[in-house]
């Protein structure tokens, strides 16, 4: 059987998505050496779907790990399932395209198998990842998601990548694409954060509901960069339900956190540059959650957001004041 194939899950546009991917996005500070070494040691234990973004400025560095491991023998391009982001200053039309070609000239490969669009609210085009004013605050712009979509549409015919789906979309804004006239492709995913703590049941029904694969970011906590997140947030790793369950079945609260995403029908990533972990990661196919062991982890949930992007919670896409 095809690898790429063995598990994952069949996309509403015909292509083939592993249910367990590797998390690309590292702080500030990490040497972009290490996103290669990451990315090598993860396609050896047999991580096949790998997930980036332009934004987290280490494309180069993954790029060079997927084809060293393709020179080596280790896979084949068509066994790997590559995502990369749309990043908020190359929303307007005119940018998508181009944004596109950036990432695929960073990885030196001739296509993606994901594009997504990374957040929905755009910002001022130009170099600067977070354009800021004089005061510091972020400047966005509004620019009509379905305008954007239309560019990642023509980009998937041109063969640029495989599949295009969006990221941190609530159901509004996926119904506003759904409801789209003249719509050729559907999102084939909603990337979201997805953990015990936000477990995002709803959302994740509606997705089924529509045929989009609904992809758990931070699926183990986050990495708590203070950047982005909280530092008073819970530890979602020393839960002492997940912990408990963890002891039962002889694993760690991670795999648990992952299996337990598996096991309800969520493609998961997780992010770790950490030999034991890549490996330990991987460690969650040859065991089973009990009913009663998901059921006490979905009673974790508190909708409890770690990543709240509040410096756009102005914008008229802000996607989390919605219930789901
Ligand atoms: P995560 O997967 O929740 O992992 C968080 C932390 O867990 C990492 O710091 C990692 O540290 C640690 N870890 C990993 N495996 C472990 C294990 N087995 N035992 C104990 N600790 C472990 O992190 P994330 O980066 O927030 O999310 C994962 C990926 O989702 C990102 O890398 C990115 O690709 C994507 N993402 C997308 C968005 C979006 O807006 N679309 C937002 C956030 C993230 P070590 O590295 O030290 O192992």
């Amino acid at each position: 059987m095809n690898p790429k194939r063995s598990r994952s899950v069949k996309l509403n546009d015909g292509h083939f998505m592993p249910v367990l991917g590797l998390g690309t996005a590292a702080f500030d500070g990490v040497p972009k050496s290490k996103a290669t070494e990451a990315t090598k040691v993860a396609i050896d234990v047999g991580f096949r779907h790998i997930d980036a973004a332009y934004f987290y400025e280490n494309e180069e560095e993954v790029g060079k790990a997927i084809r060293e491991k393709i020179a080596d023998g280790t896979v084949k391009r068509e066994d790997i399932f590559y995502t990369t982001k749309l990043w908020s200053t190359f929303f307007r039309p005119e940018l998508v395209r181009q944004a596109l070609e950036r990432s695929l000239k960073k990885l030196q490969l001739d296509y993606v198998d994901l594009f997504i669009i990374h957040v929905p609210m755009a910002m001022k085009p130009g170099e600067e990842l977070l354009p800021k004013d004089a005061s510091g605050k972020v400047i966005l712009e509004t620019v009509d998601l379905r305008d954007t979509w239309e560019v990642l549409e023509k980009c998937k015919d041109a063969g640029l990548t495989k599949s295009i789906g969006v990221s941190n979309f609530n159901r509004k804004l996926l119904e506003m694409i759904l409801n789209k006239p003249g719509l050729k492709y559907k999102p084939v995913c909603n990337q979201v954060e997805c953990h015990p703590y936000l477990n995002q049941s709803k959302l994740l029904e509606f997705c089924k509901s529509k045929d989009i694969v609904l992809v758990a970011y931070s699926a183990l906590g986050t990495q708590r960069d203070p950047n982005w997140v909280d530092k008073d947030s819970p530890v979602l790793l020393e839960d002492p339900t997940l912990n408990a369950i963890a002891k039962k079945h002889n694993r760690s609260a991670a795999q648990v956190a992952l299996r337990y995403q598996g096991q309800r029908g969520v493609v998961v990533l997780a992010k770790s540059f950490n030999e034991k972990e890549i490996k330990e990661n991987f460690q969650v196919f040859d065991f089973e959650l009990t009913p009663e062991d998901m059921k006490a982890i979905d009673s974790l949930n508190k909708n409890y957001r770690y990543i709240k992007l509040a410096f756009a919670a102005d914008h008229p896409y802000y996607p989390f004041s919605e219930e789901y």
